[in-house]
């Protein structure tokens, strides 16, 4: 019989996740199987623990975690160019592989039905265990001298932030204005990525917290500012009225997308990253007039692997703490109350 390991599981709906035995897994022809070296605890698995019962197709239990990097252990029969031990991190959205969008390196979009889900959401296994399978090594990038226990949040908190501070890299100039709503995990990566790709613009984080907010300015920030009217006021300030060239919404809330709205700019981006279940009203008059809405979903293996070439030069870092796996409940109920400053990350193999 196989040997069991420890792992952290979705087990019940609105119910906290629960440690339990598995079996460690066997990677079969081009798996990979990864030795857990951290795996964030992101607020969508927030959003997925407390929600109805069903919410969703999926099927229960499934080991959390899909932000994950670690050390090759074993490579399956065909799986080719990695050796064990190497540090790697993991790509998270797993797709088909042979779609259009896929073969581009998007498999966050891949088009085929039915195709696999990420690791740690959506009831595929993820990585807060000692060990984590791994459909195809082209999921895995070299970390070089970075360590997986804190390069894990890279692949998600990272990547997302990343992609959407990216699309927009063309809006923001000289004399330009970012606003980043919701310094969390995700905001802070997003405050970082705003002055390493576009070092020109104003970067305004806005948050509920004020720990957050002195986080915020830490990392880069020009202005911080508490969320509320008052914010909307400073930034219609600071941008002579015109709003703000770029929106990012990392909470997506009724009062987080109404202010979004109000400080949209003509011609700028609103982007909707945060999964909160409110809606935009979006028609003529509002938010400004040209201003494009997106919700872009994580992002694509080329940027994971500029995400990484950024952290190896050392112009962004996540604020790590580190957890046991027996210690993973405690983590979300922190992550819960507000009282995680950066990205809790589980180390499944201290
Ligand atoms: P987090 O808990 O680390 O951070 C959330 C931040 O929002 C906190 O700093 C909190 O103080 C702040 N906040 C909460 N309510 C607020 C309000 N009303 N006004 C201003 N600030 C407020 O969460 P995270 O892990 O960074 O995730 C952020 C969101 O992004 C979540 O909804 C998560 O599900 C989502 N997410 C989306 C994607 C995607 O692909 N679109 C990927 C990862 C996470
Ligand atoms: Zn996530
Ligand atoms: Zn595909």
């Amino acid at each position: 019989m196989r040997r069991a390991i420890k792992a952290f599981q979705f087990v019940e709906w609105q119910r906290p996740g629960q440690l339990r035995d598995v079996p460690v897994p066997e990677p079969g022809p081009g798996e990979v199987l990864v030795k857990v070296g951290g795996a964030g605890a992101c607020h969508s698995d927030l959003h997925l623990l407390e929600a109805p019962a069903g919410s969703t197709s999926m099927t229960l239990p499934f080991t959390l975690g899909h932000e994950n990097a670690g050390w090759v252990e074993t490579l399956g029969p065909g799986a080719t160019g990695f050796a064990p031990g190497d540090p790697v991190v993991v790509y998270g959205p797993w797709g088909c592989g042979l779609c259009m969008n896929c073969r581009q390196g998007m498999e966050n979009y891949c088009q085929t039905p039915g195709k696999p889900s990420p690791g740690g959401l959506g009831g595929t296994d993820g990585g807060m265990a000692e060990f984590l399978l791994v459909p195809a090594t082209r999921y895995l990038i070299p970390l070089g001298d970075l360590d997986p226990r804190e390069a894990a949040p890279l692949t998600d908190a990272g990547l997302t932030s990343y992609h959407a501070v990216k699309r927009s890299a063309h809006l923001l100039g000289p004399g330009s204005t970012a606003v980043v709503i919701g310094a969390g995990g995700l905001g802070q990566m997003a405050i970082q990525m705003l002055k390493a790709l576009n070092s020109a613009t104003t970067v305004v984080a806005v948050d509920a917290s004020p720990d957050k907010l002195k986080i915020a300015t830490t990392m880069g920030a020009d202005e911080a500012l508490i969320s509320g009217d008052d914010a909307v006021t400073r930034i219609k300030d600071i941008t002579a009225g015109q709003g703000a060239e770029l929106v990012l919404d990392l909470v997506g809330v009724h009062p987080t997308l109404s202010m979004a709205a109000a400080v949209s700019r003509v011609l700028g981006h609103l982007t909707i990253v945060g999964l909160g279940d409110a809606a935009l009203p979006v028609n003529f008059h509002n938010p400004a007039q040209e201003c494009s809405v997106a919700a872009p979903f994580w992002g694509t293996i080329p940027e994971l692997i500029e995400v990484i070439s950024l952290a190896r030069a050392g112009k962004i870092k996540m604020l790590v703490e580190h957890f046991t796996l027996d210690d993973a409940a405690h983590a979300y109920e922190l992550l819960h109350d507000g009282r995680i400053q950066g990205r809790a990350v589980i180390t499944p193999n201290d």
